[in-house]
């Protein structure tokens, strides 16, 4: 059947089926709630569609955020074999390295309350945002090129934050192995001027408030305190990693013909991971993750000034730390064990995020014998979750969990069920401050338009993937 059977609690599988070209099954975590709602769109046939991937290993993963997206659901992680596998640029997804970054502070709630307005607003004017919104730098051709293989150091090496945040993000924030060269002139000028801006809708900077601890342990190693205020930066490689997916989609559809490579939706379109196409697009896809990397960090640095401004407190003071920064849409090469064998895959996490368990050698120093922090941002009215990567993740979803509360209306309907007055006045009641650029985008991004951030959460700490370290809750945010 090509039903999803439930196969454990909060697991649900459908087994491969060749006479549809499924390679390995499908593998679903989710509750019942969330597992009808993927029911009700194009999920499970996308990640069925996805199992058909030539050298796909294990399963097709749908986390429980899952929703429909371009091809890959949102929501879903593919492994495929270096050797033999595909790489497809719809497995990453068009915001290459879209991912969130949380740092810390020793403000109180109080403290920041009385001073709310004040600091929302000068964070709204000092972060550039908007769709076609550019940043605050102007960049050479050569100066781009930097960006693009140095990542978070070409931010820092220009006075953007430390060391120590480079520290603390996935890949030490600059991938290896970049190539600007396999990069169009299209991407470049269309990414160039908008290093240093959050982008638009979904993209926000969130003030929040430590509500719960669940883990002391951990939340200790990452300088989490109850009642103490956080930030959450979310934004990706703005129209460079969109016009990078663009340009490879394309050269991948155009090449698949050559490697004979049938499937069952265009949108799938992948070449092999060790083709000619498949090297330019990873080496143009790492570039743009650096670019992303870059990206966040001059945010941050801008945060930490309007917090220094706001407080008339020192960055030192303050202990504006970074405390993790995940991507969750982005593919490269990990070794995983399946069926008790070392193999090296192309892992795609689409609207995913790495959970590795402690002792990964690619989580930072810091945080090796606790876990990998991981971050899941709920909606601008609820809560957001900070989690610890377990070993579970490893045997059930290649390392890795959600990246969000997911999608469960479409924005056209947000539009047609609420209004800009309905929403924040809705916010207002929960004591959160938002300043927006557009009233579309504050609409559109109304709470009711995501699924419950607390169910997905659940899913993930009681299959043992990712459990909680401490629930955070909006008091500001900023949206694009
Ligand atoms: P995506 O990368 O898929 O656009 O978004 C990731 C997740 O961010 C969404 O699934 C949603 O749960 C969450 N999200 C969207 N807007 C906001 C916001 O304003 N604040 C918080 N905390 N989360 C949000
Ligand atoms: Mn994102
Ligand atoms: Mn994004």
């Amino acid at each position: 059947s090509t039903n999803p059977r439930k196969i454990g609690e909060n697991q649900y599988q459908i087994d491969a089926d060749s006479n549809l070209g499924m390679k390995v099954p499908v593998r679903i975590y989710a509750d019942e709630s969330l597992m009808q709602k993927m029911l009700s769109d194009r999920t499970i046939m996308q990640a069925r569609n996805v199992a058909s991937i030539p050298g796909i290993v294990g399963h097709s993963v749908v986390l429980p955020d899952g929703h429909e997206g371009y091809g890959f659901p949102v929501g879903g992680v593919a492994a495929m074999d270096a050797e033999e596998g595909m790489i497809s640029p719809g497995g990453v997804g068009y915001d290459i390295n879209c991912g969130v970054r949380l740092l810390r502070s020793n403000l109180t709630e109080d403290m920041v309350r009385s001073k709310l307005k004040e600091l929302v607003t000068d964070l709204f004017s000092s972060i550039p945002s908007g769709v076609g919104s550019k940043g605050a730098v102007k960049l050479t051709h050569s100066e781009l090129d930097e960006v693009l293989v140095k990542g978070v150091n070409w931010a820092i090496d220009h006075g953007y934050g430390s060391s120590d945040d480079a520290d603390v993000c996935e890949e030490n924030g600059q991938i290896q192995n970049a190539d600007p060269n396999k990069v169009s002139d299209k991407a470049r000028k269309r990414g160039a001027p908008q290093l240093g801006s959050l982008g638009s809708g979904n993209h926000f900077l969130e003030v929040q408030k430590v509500a719960e601890i669940h883990d002391e342990e951990a939340a200790k190693r990452m300088g989490i305190e109850e009642g103490t205020i956080t930030t959450l930066i979310h934004c990706g490689s703005r129209g460079f990693g969109h016009q990078v997916c663009s340009d490879y989609l394309r050269v991948s559809e155009q090449a698949m013909e050559k490697y004979d490579i049938n499937l069952p939706d265009r949108e799938l379109a992948c070449v092999p991971n060790n083709s000619e196409e498949g090297e330019s697009y990873r080496k143009a896809m790492f570039s743009a993750l650096n670019f992303a990397w870059s990206n966040r960090q001059m945010l941050t640095h801008w945060t930490r000034n309007s917090f220094q401004r706001v407080f008339n407190q020192s960055e030192s003071d303050l202990d504006m730390k970074l405390v993790y920064d995940v991507a969750h849409n982005i593919a490269k090469v990990e070794k995983h064990k399946v069926d008790g064998q070392d193999r090296k895959l192309v892992v795609h996490r689409k609207g995913a995020t790495r959970a590795f368990p402690a002792n990964r050698d690619e989580i930072p120093s810091r945080y090796r014998d606790l876990g990998q922090p991981v971050l899941v941002p709920g909606s601008m009215g609820t809560a957001s979750w900070i989690l610890l990567g377990q070993p579970n993740s490893m045997d059930l979803s290649f390392g890795s969990t959600a990246h969000g509360a997911g999608r469960t209306m479409s924005r056209s309907k947000a539009r047609r069920n609420f209004t800009e007055n309905d929403v924040k006045k809705s916010l207002n009641d929960k004591g959160i401050f938002i300043k927006a650029l557009t009233r579309d985008g504050v609409v559109e991004e109304t709470p009711q338009a995501y699924k419950d951030v607390d169910s997905v959460v659940n899913v993930s700490h009681n299959l043992g993937i990712a459990t909680k370290v401490a629930k955070l809750v909006p008091i500001g945010v900023i949206k694009g």
